[in-house]
């Protein structure tokens, strides 16, 4: 597949200013991110598209050299992305340093530390409706790789500790021929980090690490989504002999609410209401995520009839915006009538007759050519 103009890819004509270049990428990033996209695999390569994009056009001199030679002013070395796009993503959108929302996994380039990096992991956390309504604080508590404390994370117990492998002279590759070809692999004495523990520490065995419990705070902001991915940054698996810390990716789960129905921001819920009290109207009490409140109910409320009750949703992510609450009443029937109260209805029901009741007035209105 060739590749897109970057203008295309942001929807901006050739003259767009840098305003309107930021104005379309945000856009565009927030309709394809992979996290709004969960089961579109094309989204992440638009989400990455427009980000690239974003980078040359927002970039004075990367912009001038892309409108005289186009893609192939980027054509040597890896191309033009000199950031990942979650990076871009953050930058653009003010993610916070340590723990953005909008943040995804992202294995390959990129990773710190070398072949000692520690794993980056991942934590299902569930969480209910009214945590991530109103944001929450939580202990996570994984076995995980962490440093070694009786060598300090550095394999070795002995004062020298490392020292350069003999086998490949610190290099990490050995070169070995098969037949006719040279192959360079992995150095099999120390596994590719050139460097040997000469005198292994006996707690981890000259890893530098061992599994262990460990207990992560995270702080799970107010409006969170279902599904929504946080980074605890530095909080994966330790590195091997002091490599750099892989990072925790913890995804929210919302458990369902018995009461409430969550679309975005708003929140939904079904309350019953008397026949009497529809008729007649009246207060109802309504339950919402702060307690207990109430409506008035009009009198002639018909059955299914929504209420809506501003900024009693959930809290808008990095915002002191809400969503609302939205009550449908559902008109009960009342059964297992006594006699008495039969009898009144009954009276009720002789004294009305057929009119005052608008759907059935509208409705044999509308049915009266087919009864001709
Ligand atoms: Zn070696
Ligand atoms: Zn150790």
């Amino acid at each position: 597949m060739s590749k897109r103009d970057y203008y295309e890819v942001l929807g901006v004509t050739k003259t767009a200013t840098t305003v309107e270049i930021k104005k379309a990428y945000r856009k565009a990033a927030v309709e394809h991110h992979p996290d709004k996209n969960p089961d579109d695999p094309e989204a992440e390569e638009r989400f990455k598209e427009a980000g690239e994009a974003y980078e040359i056009l927002s970039d004075e001199e990367k912009r001038a050299a892309y409108d005289r030679f186009g893609h192939a002013a980027f054509s040597g070395g890896a191309g033009p992305r000199t950031h990942d796009p979650f990076d871009i993503f953050r930058e653009v959108f003010g993610g916070g340093g340590g723990g953005g929302i909008f943040e995804g996994l992202f294995g390959g380039g990129g990773r710190r530390g070398g072949d000692n990096r520690g794993a980056d992991l991942r934590y299902d956390l569930q969480i209910t409706l009214e945590e991530a309504a109103t944001g929450t604080e939580k202990e996570l508590e994984l076995e995980k790789a962490a440093i070694c404390k009786a060598c300090d994370g550095t394999g070795s117990t002995a004062e020298s500790g490392q020292t350069t492998c003999p086998t490949c002279g610190g290099h990490g590759q050995v070169i070995s021929s098969r037949g006719f070809f040279q192959v360079q692999q992995t150095c099999p004495e120390c596994r590719g980090s050139g460097q040997i523990i000469k005198d292994p520490c006996k707690v981890c065995g000259g890893d530098g690490r061992v599994e262990e419990l460990s207990r992560i705070k995270l702080k799970i902001p107010a409006g969170i989504a279902h599904g929504s991915r946080i980074r605890s940054t530095g909080n994966g698996e330790a590195g091997r002999r002091g490599g750099g810390a892989g990072d925790l990716y913890v995804v929210v789960h919302v458990k369902e609410h018995d009461v409430f129905e969550r679309d975005e921001n708003d929140l939904f819920c079904e309350v019953p209401i008397a026949f009497a009290t529809a008729a007649l109207g009246g207060e109802l009490e309504v339950p919402t995520l702060e307690g207990r409140s109430s409506i008035k109910i009009p009198p002639g409320t018909q059955d299914g009839t929504v209420f809506r009750l501003r900024d009693r949703g959930v809290q808008f992510l990095n915002s002191q915006r809400k969503g609302d609450l939205m009550v449908q009443v559902q008109v009960e029937v009342p059964t297992r009538l006594n006699k008495e109260q039969r009898e009144k209805l009954q009276d009720f029901a002789s004294s009305i007759g057929e009119k005052n009741s608008p759907l059935h007035e509208s409705f044999f209105e509308k049915a009266k050519r087919f009864f001709k």
